[in-house]
């Protein structure tokens, strides 16, 4: 290891708090400190290279360091870098979000950015709960979430989460809100279609009996992302939708991780043809790039805040940052990249690819479930096949994994005991070949080598 790393290191321990992590363990690791990135690789201060398997938490598309996208920054960074859109507006904003609406299941009409994706997720919340008092319907304030949602890290966002380890510590300040359960096939007695029948029934009994006092229903359409990368039955997601438009509850879809060709369509809600009332999306959207967020919404929903200056149905909120020229200019460069590099069938047929390659761990002792929707992978590791005993939280299996991943040339990030493989989306066959054989033995060897003790 260089001086320049040891330096560095050093420095990061004494000013850098990092999220979501245990400081004290990472005080007690080695840091991975990223100098550059080229393609699907990361290379650190000491000269090695990482494949990015995690997409630098799900948002990288088309790879790091991309000339077109690097040069649309240039660009608008020789017009300006960022001006406000409260009450005026910017070239890219505007091209963007007719762009944004051209590709969003129909019905979407109206785009709100900000900057983040829980920040996109308050502002659907927000606006859901105006929507109904903006009309005098004053009762209806509540939301239902799914168990184990994850929306993001601010008040609102955590509000509307259900994941206890993240959640529970907050829950004095925040609004109490439904919670139904999701359909984990997996850990379903009665496996997919009765984990869809418990949905769906806990839904509609909510809806019968409280639906004049609910706003909305948000979820993480077709896979719940941090709670391990949790696939729907099919069909789940259309009769949700179904059943909220016909109790008069909107319905809010949370895109931040499965948009942007992810599932292998541009939208989650495309597989099933939904169309929320309102869409959230982060992440893919500035390809990785830049944080630019969007809350998407129908003519009905931006209508009821049309009025009069004196009406005060104005939807007070907004962010510094809103609507960013840079972060804009990039999201529309990443767009073209998607039309004119057919990213999307691409991610199809390399989703194949992954699967076949993937289905070796099928034998293995340890591999309970593998999901997979489109490039978005968990594997979920157990102690016991048979019984589907999940390993204690105490023996980190995810984070060792992790680690040997690592340590054979791959970055990714666990979920408790579910790996999760998230490769950026214009990955190579050859490349995705590297990164599963890396995958598949650090996972082997782990396991099996807890086997021998
Ligand atoms: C990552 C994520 C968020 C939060 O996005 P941030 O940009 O990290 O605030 C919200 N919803 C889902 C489904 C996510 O995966």
């Amino acid at each position: 290891m260089t001086i320049h790393y040891e330096r560095l290191s050093a420095t990061n321990k004494d000013y850098l708090w990092h999220p979501f992590t245990q400081m004290k363990d990472y005080n007690n690791s080695d840091p991975l400190i990223i100098e550059r990135g080229e393609g699907i690789k990361l290379y650190d201060v000491n000269g090695r290279a990482y494949y990015d398997g995690f997409s630098s938490v799900w948002l990288n598309v088309h790879g790091h360091n991309v000339p077109e996208l690097n040069q649309a920054i240039t660009d608008q960074l020789g017009r300006i870098a960022h001006s406000t859109l409260l009450g005026m507006a910017n070239v890219p904003a505007i091209e963007l979000a007719e762009k944004l609406v051209g590709i969003s299941p129909k019905g979407l009409k109206k785009v709100f950015y900000s900057d983040s994706g829980a920040t996109g997720v308050e502002i659907a919340v927000k606006m859901a709960f105006q929507y109904w008092k903006n009309q005098g319907q004053e009762g209806k304030t509540k939301f239902i979430t799914m168990n184990q949602a994850y929306h993001g890290d601010t008040i609102g966002a955590v509000s509307v989460g259900a994941i206890p380890l993240y959640h529970d510590v907050f829950r004095p300040m925040l609004f109490p809100s439904y919670v139904i359960p999701y359909p984990y096939a997996y850990r379903h007695d009665g496996g997919e279609q009765e984990a869809k029948e418990a949905t769906l029934i806990a839904l509609r009994h909510l809806l019968e009996t409280s639906a004049n006092e609910i706003a909305a229903l948000i979820v993480e359409p077709i896979v719940q992302g941090a709670s391990g990368i949790i696939i729907m039955p099919k069909g789940c997601l259309q009769e949700m939708a179904a059943l909220c438009r016909k109790y008069g509850v909107l319905f809010i879809a949370d895109e931040v991780a499965t948009g942007f060709g992810r599932t292998g369509e541009m939208f989650a809600c495309d597989l099933e043809d939904v169309s929320p009332d309102l869409m959230v999306i982060g992440k893919g959207l500035t390809g990785g790039y830049l944080p630019v967020a969007a809350t998407l919404t129908t003519d009905e929903v931006y209508n009821a805040f049309y009025g009069d200056y004196e009406e005060q149905k104005t939807f007070f909120h907004g962010h510094s940052f809103t609507g960013n020229p840079l972060g804009c200019a990039v999201a529309l460069a990443s767009l073209k990249l998607f039309e004119e590099r057919n990213i999307i069938e691409g991610v199809r047929s390399k989703a194949s690819f992954v699967e076949r390659k993937l289905s070796i761990l099928n034998d293995s002792q340890h591999v309970g479930d593998i999901r997979q929707m489109g490039l978005m992978i968990g594997i979920e590791l157990v102690r016991n096949k048979v019984t589907r005993e999940p390993y204690a939280w105490s023996e980190k299996i995810g984070v060792r994994v992790t680690q040997k991943a690592r340590e054979l040339g791959m970055l990714t990030r666990p979920l408790g005991n579910v790996i999760v493989f998230i490769p950026p989306l214009v990955s190579t066959e050859a490349e995705l070949e590297v990164m599963t054989d890396i995958l598949v033995e650090a996972i082997l060897s782990v396991t099996e080598e807890e086997n021998i003790l």
